[in-house]
C-alpha cells in the first residue's frame, strides 16, 4: 500500500501558526490538544556575523493526514490553509525525490 506523508520545506516557514490553527478547528481539538506543532530553533549565533531562526512544523500522534478530508479528495487542512504554501502532502517516494533537490526540508509519514 502506498505510504503518504507531509513534506515541510522549513526554509521558507513564517512561524504564522495558522497550520495549528487550522488543524485545531479540523478535528475539534480541545485546549491542550493539536494535531501539528511550530517548534521555533532559535535565534542562534551561527558564525561570526551569522544567526538562525527556524520555524519547524512537527506532527503529533494526533495527526492522522487529514484521512477523512482526503478521502473527499481534499487536500489536509493544514496543508490547504498554509499561506506560504510550503507543506505537501503525497505518496512519500514523490516527497523524497523533492527533498533530495531542496535543503532545509523535512518529512513526516505517520503509521
Ligand atoms: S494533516 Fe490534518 S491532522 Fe495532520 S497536522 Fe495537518 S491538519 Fe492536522
Ligand atoms: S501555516 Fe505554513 S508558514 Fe505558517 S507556521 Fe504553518 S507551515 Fe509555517
Amino acid at each position: 500500500m502506498t505510504r503518504y506523508g507531509l513534506l515541510i520545506d522549513y526554509e521558507f516557514c513564517t512561524g504564522c501558526h495558522t497550520c495549528e490553527m487550522a488543524c485545531k478547528q479540523e478535528n475539534d481539538f480541545g485546549v491542550g490538544k493539536t494535531g501539528i506543532k511550530v517548534n521555533e530553533i532559535g535565534p542562534m549565533q551561527t558564525g561570526p556575523d551569522k544567526w538562525a531562526l527556524d520555524y519547524v512544523p512537527v506532527p503529533t500522534d494526533l495527526c492522522d493526514l487529514c484521512s477523512k478530508r482526503v478521502s473527499e479528495g481534499k487536500k489536509p487542512s493544514c496543508v490547504m490553509h498554509c499561506q506560504a504554501g510550503v507543506m505537501k502532502y503525497a505518496p512519500v517516494n514523490e516527497l523524497v525525490k523533492f527533498m533530495e533537490l531542496k535543503a532545509k526540508t523535512v518529512i513526516f509519514a505517520p503509521r
